[in-house]
Formats: structure tokens, sequence, C-alpha cells
């Protein structure tokens, strides 16, 4: 077959089963709206949870960053590209998570391949939660490793795979918020059980830092848990972008040796770094912002009961509506549009077959009337 047939037929197939993904562009928007011409919608689909994408000690400290430092880093860390505000908040991270070393990376997607990538060997295995990420999953099936998934959240699932003997090491890998479904991890068992088989824990907490926690450090530290490997990212409750893995000592000079993604890709700019610092104070100082958060879940999760869907186990900012097939999922998305309200259809492979969902996510900067109007918007539609 030649490209050209393949990538048509692949196109098709996804067409076919209602699983055609489109980009919608947007001229603008918050994490509260977005707009297109004179449009302008309730975005209930963003990952800002706290609004600290348009806060102005934010957005002044990398405007003042890219006016001292420049707007590119210039090169890898490895180079040149790692200056003393890397240095710096890379160590203000490890001191808020209580790590002894932080590294920097441009996305989670990056730091997650780049972690496994360098971790892993043929003898090893990876045994991951069935419903982490797909740069987690991705990275651990392109790895010489064995991988084994075991049941969402489930640990007597972990324990029969971690009792199967393996020749090298075992890494398990889990989400402190998993992102389609926004429940958490039970992280205590899981390391419980992972350190009783001499394994290691990496949690994605991309979902958890800057919401749960005291001083928004996120899942593990606020169900009491220290994994071996903790990676945050910056392009969600930062509402900037970028990520970072906590780590110990002796794993960070690995990484710096063998971590491909960090040695060979240019460094994040100063002036984002700069902002990346804002923003983590807005973070450990932002009770505030998390008590408006909270108070917007369980207005949403009251007001729901009544509609024909299930309400999830989340009490975090994602708040699934599970409909089921693709089309009625595409086709309430696109009744809320009309209504006002933007909410994204989320449908299989990110999501299990039969499992498509309104991604429903709140935030710090909707109000209360927002929720209000989302939840009239819902129950106005035919479903
Ligand atoms: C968003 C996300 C990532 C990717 O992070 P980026 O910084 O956006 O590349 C990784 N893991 C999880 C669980 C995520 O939700």
């Amino acid at each position: 077959m030649s490209w050209q047939t393949r990538i048509e037929e692949a196109v098709d197939a996804r067409k076919q089963a209602a699983a055609f993904r489109v980009r919608q562009s947007n001229a603008g928007g918050s994490a509260r709206w977005l707009t297109q011409g004179e449009q302008r919608w309730l975005n209930f689909s963003g990952n800002d949870y706290l609004g600290l994408s348009q806060n102005p000690k934010v957005i002044t400290a990398w405007q003042k960053g890219a006016a001292r430092f420049g707007v590119g880093s210039g090169g890898s860390g490895h180079v040149t590209g790692y200056s003393d505000i890397h240095a710096e908040f890379e160590q203000q991270l490890a001191d808020w998570q209580g790590y002894p070393r932080a590294l920097l990376f441009i996305s989670g997607f990056a730091a997650n391949q780049a972690i496994l990538a360098a971790l892993l060997q043929a003898s090893d295995r990876v045994l991951a939660d069935k419903l982490s990420h797909a740069s987690l999953l991705e990275a651990a099936a392109y790895a010489p490793s064995q991988l084994r998934r075991f049941q969402h959240n489930q640990s007597d699932s972990l324990q029969r795979l971690l009792e199967k003997p393996v020749a090298g090491d075992t890494l398990v890998v889990t989400e402190g918020v998993f992102s389609m479904d926004g429940d958490t991890a039970p992280l205590k068992t899981l390391h419980q059980l992972v350190q009783a088989h001499s394994a290691w824990l990496l949690v994605d907490d991309a979902h958890g830092v800057g919401v749960l926690g005291e001083q928004g450090r996120g899942s593990c530290w606020h169900q009491g848990v220290k994994p071996e490997l903790l990676v945050v990212t910056f392009g969600k409750a930062f509402g900037c972008s970028g990520a970072a893995v906590l780590c110990d000592e002796a794993t960070a000079q690995y990484l710096l040796q063998f971590a491909r993604h960090l040695i060979y890709s240019t460094a994040m700019p100063a002036a984002q770094v700069c902002a990346l610092q804002a923003s983590l104070r807005c973070i450990q100082h932002g009770d505030d912002l998390r008590d408006k958060l909270m108070g917007n879940i369980a207005r949403f999760r009251a007001g729901v009961a009544g509609l024909p869907y299930p309400l999830t186990a989340s009490a975090t900012a994602i708040q699934p509506l599970i409909v089921g097939e693709n089309q009625p999922t595409l086709d309430l998305a696109q009744q809320l549009r009309a209504r006002g309200v933007w909410v994204s259809a989320i449908r299989p492979p990110t999501v299990p077959q039969g499992s498509a969902r309104l991604r429903i996510t709140l935030t710090a900067a909707h109000r209360s009337e927002d929720i209000d109007f989302l939840l009239e918007s819902l129950h106005g539609c035919s479903h």
C-alpha cells in the first residue's frame, strides 16, 4: 500500500467512526471565556484551573523577564540555555515539594518520554494504570522493557502483576488526578505495594498540582506520599507551559546524562521561568483561588443530578459527563455551543470505547452564575 492510500484510509476510518478530529480556532480566550468574532462562549474546556494564565502578576513577570533576558534561551541547557534563573526556580520547586532536586523540561509530554526512555532497559518492566496519559503509555510502549497495564486504580490488580517475577527492575506509573475522569489514585496503597516489591513509583500530577494539597503541592502531598519520581506540569494550574521532574540527587545526575529531551532540545526561555516563578507564588498563596474552585465544583455536582448521566467519582476540577456513544456526545457538545457554552467532546481512542464524554472543567475564574448557566444549559438540551 502506498503512503497516500494508507493516509487516506486511516483518515476515512476516523470519519466513519465519528472520531475525526478538527481543531477549532478561537480569537482569544481566558479560563472563563472563549471568543470568535462577535460571539463568545463560557469556557468549560480548559485546564487553567486557577485562571493564572491571565494573572497580571504572571504576565508582568514574563514581560519583565523578556525585557531582561530576551525571548529565547539560545540553546540546550547543556550548552548555554541554562541560566541562574533556571537554577533558582528548580531549587524553589524542589523546596516546595520537599525533594532534593527538580529538573525543568519544556513540556509534560517531553518529561514523561525522557524519563521513561532514559530509565528503562530490556529486562525491566513498566506497570501502568490503564488510564495513564498517552505520554506515559506511549513512552512505555516504545521502550525496550515490558509493559503491563493494571486495572484503573485497582491495587489488587497491581499486586498480582508485581508478584510475577522480573529479571530487571519495575517502574509503576500512575497519575495523581486522571485527566479524563478527574478521579484520584489511591497513592498511599499503591506506594506501599511498590515499596514492598522494591519497585519505583512515578506519579504524573499534571492535574493535581496547584489544585490539591497544602500550598497547592498536589495529590502526593495531599495523600502523604512521596513517590521516587514526581512529574508536575505547568500547562494546567500554573497557567503557562513546561514541566519538571522531582527526584533525588543521583537520579537527577543520571537524567542529566541520559535524558535526551534535556540534552538535545532548546531550554525553556528564562522569561518563561520568570512567569513560572510568579505562578508558583500565586499557587503557594492561592488558598482563596482553591476555595473558589472547590465551591464551583460543589455547586456543579449538586446541580447535575437529574441529568441522564452518572455522577462520576471526581472531586476535582475535571467533571466528565459520560454519554457513551460518539455521535450523541458530539450532538450534546453542539447543542451547548449553540447556547453559549464551550465544552469538549472527548472520544476514543483518547478514552475507552463506549465512554465518549463531555469533559467539563471548572476553574477558579468561573463565577457562581457561570456554573448555574452551565447547569441550566445542560438541563435544557435534548438528551
Ligand atoms: C497534559 C498532560 C501531560 C502533558 O503535559 P504538557 O505539558 O501539556 O505536554 C502529561 N500528563 C498528563 C496526565 C497530562 O494531563
